[in-house]
């Protein structure tokens, strides 16, 4: 029976503690699983490389052709994740991030492709399938004579989606669906779709279950391809459900579970995203690095100028640590941690966000060339843009982050409070009402110290950024205390102080992976190979730090509610309302 690990890295750490078990040593793929990486990449880069020109075009065109498609298919790029015994590659979350990052070096269309049919699309067969459903439909996906996607946004429900309004009804022969659903990737492609519908209600009141769909019921059509910013050439449309009869055997997992489900599919496939996020930094690094020693200006290259270092190197840095962070949320998913919810958000909003400044700045170093259609900066720039929306935008993620955070330290508050009635003379009814005394012995009691937790197992040579880890991890016990102490049960609405709580935990998190990996680095090779990588981490580290201080005085001291003022003046008025003239 496979084991489950239940422990949370960052929720241990909210608590103070820190699970170095859990980091530590800094996960490397099976040897198996490089071997087969090393055929399948090698193999990518001869059927990707060619066809620069060709995804120029189809950007353009706004569609990937048929026949490609299906060169895609022969190669056995919609069986990556699916079970070997079944067809498929078989591949862990470690290897497929790393393949979809090879497919994002080339073309970032083709990745959210093949990523929407792996990470979304077809996942929640993998993740809570029935056997037969399995046997049924695997070979199919995995030579993508199937391709899959995933159907959950609406028009009144996109961040929100448990407003959802598509219904399916119970009948005899199983279920009657109704609804229509936006912006599906892969829509004008797929035969399977993972369809999320309400039931128990015709009003559309009930709650979401999961179904399998596929393009051959009757009743399903799609719309035409969207016109979008990036992404163009991959498929992007309505789906539409009229009446389809599905099945009984087509629900997927448990009735009423299906917003689970969604968020679990989400969840797990978030290290394709990062996969992906990781692919085009790389490229972006490697031309902007060729630019900027080929250009000459004031007689020199323009590689030799502080400012052009400070980008390429600041890239360097958010490529790395964002790697080291979708590595470690890949490996908590191979080593079957059940609760990485939290760290894969946070590999999401990270990798989505290191690629747009790494793309902003690549661009800003090729400048007049890089905002030319012949160069491509601009197309990987178009494509890096949705990463911060889909799959939940980073503004719904920071704030998972940090609530459920609180969440944690509050309960465990509570739980404290409702153990020490009695002992006081005043009745403490909850983490809300917690007198300064009773909060400094919850402090005591749950380990929020400032001496809460270190690491013990890092090389000698990272202990300068190791001690900004702990300082910063009891910062952030004390940002959590505080924020809950300053908004009680308020903190819902309180978005200002959930996202630098967040920003916080991102710090530390990537810090903690980034930690990770060097180490490996140091101990393997020895620290005067590792030199470059000492000097990524002592960068983050110090950057991190500074970041972390500045989120944690703004608790206290901050402008939120003028700009909550000014954005509710803007709105009443709906335009900017000062002029010159
Ligand atoms: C190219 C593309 C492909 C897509 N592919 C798929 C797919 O395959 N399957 C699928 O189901 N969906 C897909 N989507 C939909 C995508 O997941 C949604 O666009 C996304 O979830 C955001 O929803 P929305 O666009 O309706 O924005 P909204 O939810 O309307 O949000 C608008 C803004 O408000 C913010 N916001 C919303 N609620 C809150 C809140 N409570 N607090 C603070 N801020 C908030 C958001 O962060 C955002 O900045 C795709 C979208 C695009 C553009």
């Amino acid at each position: 029976m496979t084991q489950i690990n239940s422990v949370s890295f960052m929720r241990s750490l909210c608590m103070g503690r820190i699970e170095e078990d859990v980091v530590l040593p800094f996960p490397t793929l099976s040897e198996d699983e490089r071997e087969t990486l090393r055929g399948v990449v090698d193999s990518l880069r001869s059927l990707l490389e060619p066809r620069a020109e060709d995804f120029r075009k189809w950007d353009v065109e706004g569609e990937l052709p048929s026949d490609f498609i299906e060169e895609l298919k022969a190669f056995g790029l919609f069986g990556l994740v699916i079970p070997e015994s079944a067809g498929g590659l078989g591949f862990g979350s470690g290897a497929y991030s790393r393949a979809l990052q090879e497919i994002a070096k080339f073309d970032a269309s083709v990745a959210v492709t093949v990523g929407a049919h792996s990470s979304i699309g077809m996942r929640g067969l993998l993740l809570f399938g029935s056997e037969a459903q399995k046997e049924k439909f695997y070979p199919r996906l995995a030579t993508g004579e199937m391709i899959a996607a995933f159907c959950l946004t609406e028009p009144g429900a996109g961040s929100d989606a448990a407003a959802i309004k598509t219904t399916a009804v119970r009948n005899e022969q199983g279920w009657l669906l109704n609804g229509n659903k936006l912006w599906i990737t892969n829509g004008g492609i797929a035969d399977f779709f993972t369809v999320f519908a309400k039931t128990g209600a015709e009003d559309g009141r009930g709650k979401i279950s999961a179904f399998i769909v596929t393009r051959d019921m009757p009743g399903v059509s799609v719309g035409p391809h969207e016109d979008k910013m990036g992404i163009r050439a991959s498929s992007t449309t309505t789906v539409h459900f009229d009446n389809v009869q599905i099945p009984a055997d087509n629900l997927l997992g448990e009735e009423h579970k299906g917003f689970k489900i969604a968020m679990q599919i989400l969840n797990s496939g978030r290290t394709g995203l990062g996969g992906g996020s990781i692919g085009a930094m790389k490229r972006i690094i490697e031309l902007a690095s060729k630019q900027a020693k080929e250009r000459k200006q004031f007689g020199k290259a323009i590689s030799e100028f502080g400012l052009i270092k400070q980008k390429v190197g600041q890239m360097v840095v958010d490529c790395y640590t964002t790697e080291a962070t979708v590595s470690m949320v890949a490996s908590l998913s191979d080593r079957n941690f059940d609760d990485y919810a939290i760290e894969a958000a946070i590999s999401k909003v990270y990798a989505s966000e290191c690629l747009w400044r790494t793309v902003d700045e690549g661009l800003q170093t090729a400048a007049g060339n890089g905002f030319m259609r012949e160069y491509p900066y601009e197309r990987v720039m178009r494509d890096a843009r949705i990463n911060r929306i889909f799959e939940g935008t980073n503004e719904i993620l920071r704030l998972f982050i940090a609530l459920s955070a609180m969440d944690d330290v509050g309960s465990q508050l509570k739980e404290l409070a409702t153990s020490l009635q009695g002992v006081f003379t005043d009745p403490i009814k909850g983490f809300g009402v917690l007198s300064e005394y009773a909060l400094r012995r919850a402090r005591l009691v749950t380990g929020l110290r400032r001496d809460a937790g270190a690491f013990t197992k890092l090389a000698p040579e990272l202990s300068g950024a190791a001690v900004v880890f702990q300082q910063a991890t009891s910062n952030l016990a004390i940002a959590t205390d505080r924020i809950l102490r300053k908004h009680g049960k308020n903190i819902i609405g309180k978005q200002f102080a959930s996202k630098r709580l967040a920003d916080i935990m991102i710090d530390l998190f990537v810090l903690a992976c980034t930690l990770s990996r060097v180490n490996s680095a140091v101990q393997s090779k020895g620290a005067e190979k590792s030199a470059t990588e000492l000097q990524i981490l002592e960068a983050f580290a110090g950057q991190a730090k500074v970041r972390i201080q500045t989120n944690l005085n703004a608790i206290d001291d901050n402008s939120d509610e003028a700009i909550k003022a000014i954005a509710d003046h803007t709105f009443e008025a709906e335009r900017f309302t000062w002029d010159t003239i």
